[in-house]
């Protein structure tokens, strides 16, 4: 076997199969599903699960429909070569890697939909989004049945969806958040930052930088309905050519919090737009 690569499985049944035989032989198996274009946040959830797990399995697929149609599904980044050898540089088990056919199949015809937590925020400003994810989720989940599955709080709507979907269908799974991996300058990486020109890339951590300084300001006690006005023009003011939304709300279901003062835990979320990429992040208060 190459040192190069884990071993990459492309169908259900080879993937079962894997998962299956380490299941038997009594060892504990954790997924982490990406859409590859990887980079040290993704492998900060293999290390994670191989930290609660004996075996980590990777996924790498590309999800159509959680992408809208004037989103960049055609240009999303790929590099499933390079992704197979990042991956087993952290010992990753397995790769599984379907095709579009494969997810999906003639005649799939089932969506999950999670009401409430998905509705806000992302799924607002991406119709459809969530329901793409939430599907795609949950066939991995079922597809790979491990005993625990790794997201990064990088997505923290997302990570929430998915605890919703996975108590609502009774999916046996324990799900874990893994911090948000930054570069050094704050901004969190993620796999749309190719995108962004030189200038561009110097701007992006103002987006880290106004949620800081939003915390810090509710932290002291300014209501919400300030803190997000100010961080919005913040990001306008340093070049994002729209701002999505900054809203500070409730840490599980993500209920609006506000206007006034902020009375206990909360998560303080962002999206904007900067060149040809949409940026995202959020901190805990
Ligand atoms: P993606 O490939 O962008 O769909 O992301 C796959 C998984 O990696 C999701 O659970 C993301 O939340 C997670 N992830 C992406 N970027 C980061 C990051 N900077 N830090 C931690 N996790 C991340």
């Amino acid at each position: 076997m190459s040192q190069m690569s884990p071993p990459i499985v492309r169908t259900v049944a080879e993937l079962r199969a894997r998962v299956m035989a380490w299941r038997a032989a009594g060892e504990l198996v954790g997924l982490a599903p990406t859409m590859g274009a990887l980079h040290e946040g993704h492998l900060s959830l293999i290390r994670l699960a191989k930290t609660h797990a004996h075996r980590a399995v990777a996924s790498l697929f590309v999800n159509p429909t959680q992408f809208g149609p004037n989103e960049d599904f055609e240009a999303y980044p790929r590099s499933e070569a390079r992704d197979a050898e990042l991956l087993a540089s952290v010992g990753c088990d397995l790769l599984y890697a379907p095709s579009v056919s494969e997810m999906y199949p003639q005649g799939f015809a089932t969506t999950v939909s999670v009401r409430g937590v998905s509705e806000p925020l992302d799924g607002a400003a991406r119709p459809g989004h969530f329901a793409g994810v939430a599907t795609v989720v949950t066939k991995l989940l079922l597809r790979c049945g491990p005993d625990l599955a790794v997201f990064g709080e990088k997505d923290y709507q997302q990570l929430q969806v998915i605890r919703r979907l996975v108590r609502d269908l009774d999916i046996p799974v324990e799900i874990l958040g893994a911090p948000t991996a930054r570069a050094e300058d704050g901004l969190a990486l993620s796999s749309r930052n190719a995108y962004l020109t030189a200038d561009e890339r110097s701007a992006a951590p103002e987006l880290h930088r106004a949620l800081a300084a939003a915390v810090e300001q509710l932290h002291a006690g300014r209501s919400a309905a300030a803190v997000e006005a100010d961080a919005m023009d913040r990001l306008k003011a340093a070049g994002f050519s729209r701002v999505d939304y900054v809203e500070v709300r409730a840490v599980d279901d993500l209920a609006r919090l506000g206007p006034g003062p902020v009375p206990g835990p909360a998560r303080i979320l962002g999206a904007a737009v900067l060149g040809k990429a949409r940026l995202i992040d959020n901190l805990a208060v």
